[in-house]
């Protein structure tokens, strides 16, 4: 039995952040429709497959939106579809839908993991994300989940939002280190395309490449510092909390996604519920088939520059041995190229990115699929 990852994308916000370019929706939707549309989601996919369900992973929008009855009725559906096993439940939170009772419910029903967007614990970056908790509101939720017996739990940040400066990121990385939290995540701020701030600012960038390397920089040293392990490029983790379920996505293994916009692979085939809450429950009401788009079918090659990609994301970096057996190979003359600027690193038998190779992943993956020989012919 085929073990995979299960994704459900919550499409619902409370209110919409103007830099996010995740699909939600703030109205006119109704659990009791949606998971309506989940039943018979799942009901289709259980006619065909049989996974063996490894994690699963409610992201979104807000999860936490919605009521732990929600949860616990899916939980039971699934359970009598699937091999609904799985080590690892995470739910993606925001600190503004959430109090004590309600995160003791979630972990009562089988949640073992939270990822808090909490983005900013400073006033002014909460101030420019526009997002409606506060620093106070965070820190409690934080504390609650101690309380509620989370023992696994992630808080998300976002780094050089306007008017963050090495001292800011300073004293926030302080109070961070005090939360003791198993696993953080830091990405970088993106204007992204067809968002209300990215319209506000068009292409105007307010931070040079060196700014955004010494904060990239700052985060290493100080989580490093206090014990985390940087094993993607966006994520730390103490010993043994690394998040199971994304290592599906980075190791190319394979994910079905059901909900709204949700994105799945296995084997070859990648496909997508279309991003638009009324088309995906009145397709599954009314046909009892969700109505997904393929986005591709991949042949060998087009899984194996995904390996690389995905790959060189994770410390650990892609194995050359497998490479190899596969038919494909990097030319030597690139390698050393990379290798000169200090880029990549070679070791046991892996190539991984080095911490200015991590800054330029996308143009160094870009770089390598161009040398990319096949030496099988
Ligand atoms: S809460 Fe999260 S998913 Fe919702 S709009 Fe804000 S950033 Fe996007």
């Amino acid at each position: 039995m085929e073990k995979v990852a299960l994704y459900l994308h919550i499409p619902f916000c409370q209110k919409k952040c103007p830099y996010c370019n995740f699909y939600s929706i703030t109205r006119g939707f109704s659990e009791a429709l949606y998971l309506s549309a989940l039943r018979k989601e799942i009901a289709f996919w259980k006619e065909h497959f049989n996974p063996k369900i490894e994690t699963f992973y409610a992201g979104g929008g807000t999860p936490s939106l919605l009521s732990p009855g929600f949860y616990e009725t899916l939980f039971d559906i699934l359970s009598k579809s699937f091999d609904f096993t799985p080590v690892e439940l995470t739910l993606e939170a925001n600190p503004e839908s959430l109090d004590l009772e309600k995160l003791k419910t979630f972990r009562a029903i089988g949640f073992n993991r939270i990822s808090l967007g909490v983005q900013s614990l400073t006033k002014k970056g909460l101030k420019f994300l526009e997002r409606i908790h506060s620093v106070d509101k965070a820190l409690k939720v934080i504390d609650w989940l101690v309380t509620a017996n989370f023992e696994n739990f992630s808080l998300d940040f976002i780094y050089d939002w306007k008017g963050q400066g090495l001292k800011t990121l300073e004293k926030e990385l302080k109070l961070i280190l005090s939360l003791k939290a198993p696993h953080l995540s830091f990405y970088e701020f993106t204007l992204e395309e067809g968002t209300p701030m990215q319209r506000l600012y068009k292409k105007k960038t307010w931070s040079s490449e060196k700014k955004v390397e010494s904060l990239c920089r700052l985060i290493e040293d100080t989580l490093e510092g206090a014990g985390y392990e940087r094993y993607e490029i966006s994520n730390y983790a103490f010993s043994g909390k690394k998040c199971l379920h994304n290592l599906f996505y980075w190791k190319v293994k394979p994910y079905l996604g059901i909900g709204a916009g949700a994105v799945s692979r296995i084997d070859k085939y990648r496909w997508k519920n279309p991003e638009n809450y009324s088309l995906y429950t009145s397709h599954l009401i009314k046909k009892g088939s969700p109505p997904f788009e393929i986005l591709e079918i991949w042949n060998e090659k087009e899984w194996i520059k995904e390996y690389i990609f995905m790959g060189l994301r994770l410390k650990e970096g892609i194995k050359i041995v497998f490479l190899r057996k596969k038919g494909y190979s990097f030319s030597q003359n690139a390698l050393k190229l990379l290798k000169s600027h200090e880029l990549i690193e070679e070791e046991g038998g892996r190539i991984f990115l080095t911490f200015k190779g991590k800054l330029l992943h996308n143009r160094i993956v870009a770089f390598l699929w161009d040398n990319l020989e096949e030496t099988r012919k």
